[in-house]
C-alpha cells in the first residue's frame, strides 16, 4: 500500500515535470520562431568572420562567415539554437539569402581595398541545396562583382544523402561558376567514403569533436590522421576546426593538415579586425 502510493506519487510527479518541460520547450521554440520572423526586417542579424590559417605559411587564407542574432530581449543567440527552427519553418531560405548577400557585400569591400586575396566561406543549409542554387550564387557574384574564387560554400553530409544524382549536378554547376565546395563537420554524419570520390568538393573540414581529444585520446588522433591521409590521396585539402590548444595544432601540423581554424588563432570577429589579421604570421 505504502509502496503503491509512493510509486503513484513518483509517476505523477515526474509526469508533471516532463509535461512542464515540454511546454517550456515548445514555448521557447514559438518564442524564437516569432522572433525570427521579425529579425530580418529589424536588422537583428549580423555576421562575424573566423580566420582559417594555412599551416605552411601561417597566414590567414580564408574566413568562415558565421551568423549572429542580437535578440532585443534575450541578447546574443547562437545559430545552433535557431538554425534548426529556421529550417523547420522555411525562414532559413530568407536568412541564408541575407547571409550570402551581406557576406558578398563585405567581400567586395575587402576586394576593393586591395587586400591580398582570401576566400570567404559561407555555410549553406540543407534546404538551400536545390536546382535554383547555382543561379542564385551566380547572381550574387555578378551583383557584387566578386571574383568567384573568393567564394567557398560549406555544406554538410546530410545535404548529400538524398537524390545523389541531382545533388552532384548542382555541385558541378557551382564548381563551373568557379566557387569551391567544402564538406563541413566531416565524420559526424553518415560518412560514406564513396561520397568523397563522387562529389566535386575541394576540401573537407574535420569536425571539432575529433580535434577536441587530440593529443590525449588515441582514437581521435588516429581518426584525424587517417582522414588527412585519405583526403590527400583523393586530392582534397583538409581543414581542422575547433583548434583550441597548441598541442592540437602541433599534432595536426605534423600530420600535414592544410588549414586550421579555432580559438587558438582567432575567435569569430568583426570585419575591421579581419583587416588587421591579414598579413599577420600566426
Ligand atoms: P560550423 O559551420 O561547423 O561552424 C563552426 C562552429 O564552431 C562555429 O559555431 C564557431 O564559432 C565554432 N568554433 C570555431 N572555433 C572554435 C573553437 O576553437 N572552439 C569551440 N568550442 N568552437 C569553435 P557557431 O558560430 O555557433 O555556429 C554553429 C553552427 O551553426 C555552424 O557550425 C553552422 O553549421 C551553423 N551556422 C552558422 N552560421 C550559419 C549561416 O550563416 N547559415 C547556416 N545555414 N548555418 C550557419
Ligand atoms: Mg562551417
Ligand atoms: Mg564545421
Ligand atoms: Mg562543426
Amino acid at each position: 500500500m505504502f509502496k503503491a502510493k509512493r510509486n503513484g506519487a513518483g509517476i505523477s510527479g515526474s509526469y508533471a515535470f516532463y509535461s512542464q518541460g515540454m511546454d517550456a520547450h515548445i514555448a521557447g521554440k514559438l518564442f524564437l520562431e516569432s522572433g525570427l520572423r521579425k529579425a530580418l526586417h529589424q536588422q537583428e542579424f549580423f555576421l562575424v568572420y573566423q580566420p582559417k590559417i594555412d599551416v605552411q605559411t601561417r597566414a590567414l587564407v580564408s574566413v568562415e562567415v558565421l551568423l549572429r542574432w542580437q535578440h532585443p530581449e534575450r541578447g546574443l543567440i547562437s545559430p545552433s539554437e535557431f538554425i534548426s527552427i529556421a529550417e523547420e519553418t522555411g525562414l532559413i531560405l530568407q536568412i541564408d539569402a541575407w547571409v550570402l548577400n551581406s557576406a558578398c557585400q563585405q567581400a567586395k569591400l575587402w576586394q576593393d581595398a586591395g587586400l591580398t586575396p582570401f576566400r570567404i566561406a559561407v555555410n549553406l543549409s540543407a534546404n538551400e541545396f536545390t536546382s535554383g542554387l547555382p543561379s542564385k550564387i551566380e547572381a550574387v557574384l555578378r551583383q557584387y562583382q566578386i571574383s568567384p574564387d573568393w567564394l567557398e560554400l560549406e555544406i554538410t553530409e546530410s545535404m548529400l544523402m538524398h537524390n545523389t544524382e541531382s545533388v552532384i549536378e548542382i555541385m558541378e554547376q557551382l564548381v563551373a561558376l568557379g566557387v569551391s565546395l567544402a564538406l563541413d563537420d566531416f565524420g559526424t554524419g553518415y560518412s560514406s567514403l564513396s561520397y568523397l570520390k563522387r562529389f566535386p568538393i575541394s576540401s573537407i573540414k574535420i569536425d571539432r569533436s575529433f580535434v577536441q581529444g587530440i593529443p590525449a585520446d588515441a582514437s581521435d588522433c588516429a581518426i584525424a590522421s587517417a582522414i588527412i591521409v585519405m583526403a590527400h590521396q583523393l586530392q582534397l585539402k583538409v581543414v581542422a576546426e575547433g583548434v583550441e590548444a597548441t598541442e592540437q595544432y602541433q599534432f595536426l601540423s605534423a600530420a600535414s593538415c592544410d588549414e586550421v581554424q579555432g580559438f587558438l588563432f582567432s575567435r569569430p570577429t568583426s570585419p575591421q579586425e579581419i583587416v588587421n589579421l591579414i598579413g599577420k604570421v600566426f
